[in-house]
């Protein structure tokens, strides 16, 4: 099944319809490898649609956000990246020396929600993590 098809899906699950233009700031997302930022996403919708404007773009992005259908998070580029929520639950560990980044597997956070969630008596939502610091090769290149 396509990243389209999997949207679609989902957004019939949820009785929403998206209009052709904020379906292609979805597909943009979708077919990138990953995360993308919201200008890579203007430039790749404004194929099809030349007159689009970013603040178009941020606004359909806090509504699939609201939707949870996409996620954002910085993860230290110095803007938000994006990225589809159904791919799948993961996380990041990223490297502040050399900008490296490992997935991280949702499971790990499962105690730490239930904790939060037992302790502030809360509804947590962890989505998508970026956890910074310093990947082993970094570390092994520190002086001393
Ligand atoms: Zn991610
Ligand atoms: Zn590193």
């Amino acid at each position: 099944m396509s990243h389209h098809d999997e949207i679609i899906e989902a957004l019939q699950q949820i009785g929403y319809r998206l209009t052709p233009q904020r379906m292609m700031i979805l597909d943009a997302i979708a077919s990138s490898d990953g995360h993308t930022g919201a200008e890579e996403i203007h430039e790749a919708a404004r194929a099809a649609y030349p007159y689009l404007d970013i603040s178009t773009v941020y606004r359909t992005l806090d509504l699939l956000k609201g939707l949870h259908l996409v996620s954002e998070t910085d993860l230290g580029r110095g803007h938000a990246q994006y990225e589809l929520l159904s791919r799948g639950l993961h996380h990041h560990l990223i490297c502040r020396e050399c900008g490296g980044i490992l997935d991280m597997d949702n499971s790990f956070l499962n105690p730490l929600r239930q904790s939060i969630d037992q302790q502030y008596d809360f509804h947590s939502e962890i989505e998508h993590l970026a956890i910074f610091g310093m990947c082993s090769a970094c570390n092994a290149n520190l002086p001393g």
